[in-house]
């Protein structure tokens, strides 16, 4: 089909099972790409026929995630859209409709067999010892398919539940090109009359997916890998009804480093948890591409608005992917390090006042209100030192967090041979002298003066200094951390710490 003559459909149509996962986030996102290039439309439908009540929260947790994902939908949940609604719990009278019209084109049938009965059918099958595969496998035996009318009427009239059942068409063959895994051809043989509405009245996912797809007029279906042997029901339902089949690109599995199916074993694998972590958005996404997809092989940072030039559905790799942690925080270090200044304040600021709440900390030395100005200070002494935003709060909260000097700190000069508490009282004179303004030049010209003035490497001094006003041997670079410490802060830490030690 060429593309440039049909407007482009393409939808994600998650069944929220609790947050969003990285390979639904990717499955979203190669859909969004491939709207935003073709200037097509995405669509999100919610798949919750499945989910219980109290699972609605689920559905928020998606939406949320796709937003901070900037991948904002076209139709769907909160935009509305021509072929709503967007969720299949609202549509299931429309399923029941389109079953009904096949019962009577005599495409489906209804089915009164007990579920349970059929259950043990298929186990005692299941259990022959010696047989074939084949001879093992248990298809519907159509019992209900030879009903008589009658039949059908008095075990209606007696509210007998029923269940519906698609008629498959004897020895068919159903031919398909997918864009990843090539021609597919499966016989119906193998296809057993499979259930379309249960008998709670609940649309079984092959069924609805593909009711739901035709009437959103979806012309591209991109999905996982693991919809592959989906498909050719999906075919069944709609030549059934004379729907145009979409064209069908699956995307391979990702897996973790051990080369397993990727899962909570390999650690994070939800957005929400990267978000936590002090993921960066355009990082995520980058990477999200990557999971099997590739322009050259060998370019691995791509800014949003390139991919969109430059993705395709032909070049995604059948090969599964590997989901690789330390490619992601290289990533996401290299946005953070070429992130502009303003905007990483917004989001450094964001991340500790977060931090500051999730601890309880309200008493902050260095006023709250200051938080947004030393920020912005801080940033160029942090911005090469972190790969996520959450490093940060180790290198940011001691300029506003009162500090306490571990055992090990406050005894840490005990045996060596300085005088710790000279060079701390000369420290303390040397900052005192420093005009208000306090630039850094005058902090350094004053500090270094102590080292020769004592005949003392400024290591040494430094070394003194580091622990008393930030409580470790490492601190962001000396002068600049004094600096936006501010002097009456400098000051009363060193103080502090020469109480301490005394
Ligand atoms: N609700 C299905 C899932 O989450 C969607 C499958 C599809 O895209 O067809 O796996």
């Amino acid at each position: 089909m060429n593309e440039k003559n049909k407007d482009v459909r393409v939808r994600f149509a998650p069944s929220p099972t609790g947050y969003l996962h990285i390979g639904s986030a990717r499955t979203a996102f190669f859909n969004w790409l491939y709207a935003a290039k073709t200037g097509g439309k995405f669509i999100l439908r919610i798949e919750d026929t499945d989910i219980a009540r109290h699972q609605e929260e689920t559905i928020n947790l998606i939406l949320k995630s796709l937003k901070w994902l900037g991948l904002n939908w076209d139709e769907g949940p909160e935009v509305s859209g021509k072929y709503g609604p967007y969720r299949q719990s609202l549509r299931v009278e429309i399923y029941k409709k389109y079953a009904h019209k096949l019962i009577e084109d005599n495409k489906a049938y209804r089915c009164f067999c007990s579920p349970d009965l059929l259950k043990e059918e298929r186990k005692d099958k299941a259990d022959k010892k010696n047989k074939t595969v084949e001879e093992k496998s248990f298809k519907y035996d159509r019992k209900c398919l030879k009903l008589s009318q009658k039949n059908i009427k008095d075990n209606l009239d007696s509210g007998k539940p029923y269940a519906i059942r698609f008629l498959v068409p004897e020895n068919k063959t159903i031919n398909y090109k997918d864009t990843v895994y090539g021609d597919i051809t499966v016989n119906t043989a193998s296809i057993e009359d499979f259930i379309i509405i249960r008998s709670n009245g609940l649309p079984t996912y092959n069924y609805s997916v593909a009711i739901d797809d035709a009437l959103m007029k979806i012309t591209h279906i991109i999905r996982g890998e693991d919809h592959l042997s989906n498909t050719p029901k999906q075919i069944l339902i709609y030549n059934a009804f004379n729907f145009n089949v979409p064209d069908f690109t699956h995307l391979p599995m990702i897996l973790g480093q051990d080369g397993q199916k990727l899962s909570k074993r390999h650690g994070s694998i939800s957005i929400e948890k990267y978000i936590e972590e002090g993921f960066v958005r355009e990082a995520i996404l980058n990477y999200l591409a990557l999971l099997g997809w590739s322009y050259d092989e060998k370019t691995t940072i791509f800014s949003t608005s390139e991919l969109i030039k430059k993705f395709e559905l032909s070049s995604i790799n059948k090969k599964p992917a590997r989901f690789d942690y330390n490619k992601l925080l290289w990533i996401n270090g290299y946005y953070i390090r070429n992130m502009d200044n303003s905007h990483l304040k917004q989001l450094l600021e964001k991340q500790m006042r977060n931090y500051l709440a999730s601890k309880n900390i309200k008493d902050l030395e260095n006023g709250v209100k200051q938080l947004d100005k030393k920020i912005e200070k801080i940033i160029p002494l942090v911005k090469e030192r972190i790969k996520t935003l959450k490093e940060s709060i180790n290198l940011i909260s001691p300029f506003f967090i009162k500090i306490s000097y571990s055992d090990e700190l406050a005894t840490y000069f005990k045996n060596k041979k300085i005088n710790t508490i000279d060079i701390l009282n000369r420290v303390y004179k040397a900052i005192s002298e420093v005009s208000d303004k306090f630039y850094v030049k005058d902090i350094e010209k004053n500090l270094r003066l102590i080292s020769e003035r004592l005949n003392l490497s400024f290591r040494k001094v430094a070394e003194v200094i580091r622990i008393a006003i930030w409580n470790s041997t490492i601190s962001p670079p000396l002068f600049e951390t004094i600096e936006i410490l501010g002097k009456e802060l400098t000051l009363k830490r060193i103080k502090e710490y020469i109480r301490i030690i005394s």
